[in-house]
C-alpha cells in the first residue's frame, strides 16, 4: 500500500470530485495521505478532510509564498500553535523558503521559517520543508534544528542529501524524479538510506511522467515508485513497503 506524504486535496482543483476520488484511492492502493495546509485560512479545510477520512492526516503550516500576506508574525504563529494544540496534527508544514517565485520578501520568509522550525521543535512534530532554489539557506536553518525534517519534493544535491540523512532527516520524492531533465534528483534518490526514504504527489501539482501536466493524485505514485526502484536497484514492491513503513513511523500512525 502507498503512503502519500504530501498532498493538497483541499485545493480548488478537486472541488468537483474530491470525495469520489478519495473514496476510490482509499478503496484501492492508498493507505494514507498527509494533507499539507499552506496558510491559516485553509487550516480548517485540511482538518475537515481529516475528520471525514480516517486515512487523511494533517500537516499545518504557513508556506513561504503566503507569509507576506500576514500583518503580524506573532499573531499568525499564535493561530498556528493554538490550532495544532487543539487538533490531531501530525506535522508542521509546509514551511520553508521559495526563492524561485519570491512572492514574500526573503527576510520575511526567513523569519517565518525560523519561527515555525522553533515551534516544530517545541511541539515535537516533524517539519515538512519546501525548498525551491533556496538550498543554502534551508541547509543553514536546519543546522540548528533539533527536530526531524522532511525535505518535500527533493531537489537537493546527492551530497546535501547525504548530510541531511546523517542528521536523521527524511527525503521525499515527487513526480520531479521522473522528469527527463532531472538527473540530479535521480542521483539524490540513490543517496537516501532505505529508512529515510518517502514518496509524495504534491497533488494537484507535479504529476509524474507519463501523466505530466495533468491534475495529479495519489494514484500516480506508482510511477514515482517504479522510477525509484530502477534507480536504487530495488523492486517496486519493496519501495512501496519501506516508504509506507517510514511514513507511518514518522507520523506516528498505527
Ligand atoms: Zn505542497
Amino acid at each position: 500500500m502507498i503512503f502519500d506524504t504530501h498532498a493538497h486535496y483541499d485545493d480548488v482543483k478537486f472541488d468537483t470530485d474530491r470525495y469520489e476520488l478519495l473514496d476510490g484511492l482509499f478503496g484501492s492502493s492508498v493507505s494514507g495521505v498527509l494533507n499539507c495546509a499552506t496558510a491559516t485560512e485553509n487550516f480548517s479545510a485540511t482538518l475537515e478532510l481529516c475528520g471525514k477520512y480516517e486515512k487523511v492526516y494533517a500537516a499545518l503550516g504557513i508556506h513561504p509564498s503566503d507569509c507576506y500576506r500576514y500583518e503580524s508574525l506573532s499573531d499568525s504563529l499564535q493561530i498556528l500553535s493554538d490550532t495544532v494544540k487543539k487538533n490531531d496534527v501530525r506535522a508542521l508544514g509546509e514551511i520553508g523558503l521559495d526563492y524561485h517565485y519570491d512572492f514574500s520578501p526573503r527576510d520575511v520568509q526567513l523569519a517565518y521559517f525560523k519561527a515555525q522550525l522553533e515551534l516544530a521543535e517545541k511541539l515535537g512534530l516533524p517539519a515538512v520543508i519546501h525548498d525551491r532554489e533556496a538550498h543554502g539557506d534551508v541547509f543553514e536553518q536546519l543546522r540548528g534544528f533539533r527536530g526531524t525534517a522532511v525535505i518535500h519534493s527533493c531537489s537537493e544535491s546527492a551530497e546535501t542529501v547525504r548530510q541531511l540523512c546523517r542528521k536523521g532527516h527524511y527525503i521525499s520524492f515527487s513526480g520531479s524524479v521522473t522528469f527527463k531533465n532531472a538527473s540530479s534528483v535521480r542521483e539524490a534518490a540513490k543517496a537516501v538510506p532505505d529508512e529515510l526514504l518517502l514518496v509524495e504527489t504534491d497533488a494537484p501539482y507535479m504529476a509524474p511522467v507519463p501523466v505530466r501536466g495533468q491534475r495529479n493524485d495519489s494514484g500516480n505514485i506508482k510511477y514515482i515508485i517504479s522510477v525509484l526502484a530502477g534507480i536504487r536497484g530495488d523492486t517496486a514492491g519493496n519501495i512501496e513497503r519501506i516508504t509506507e513503513e517510514n511514513a507511518k513511523k514518522l507520523f506516528k500512525i498505527g
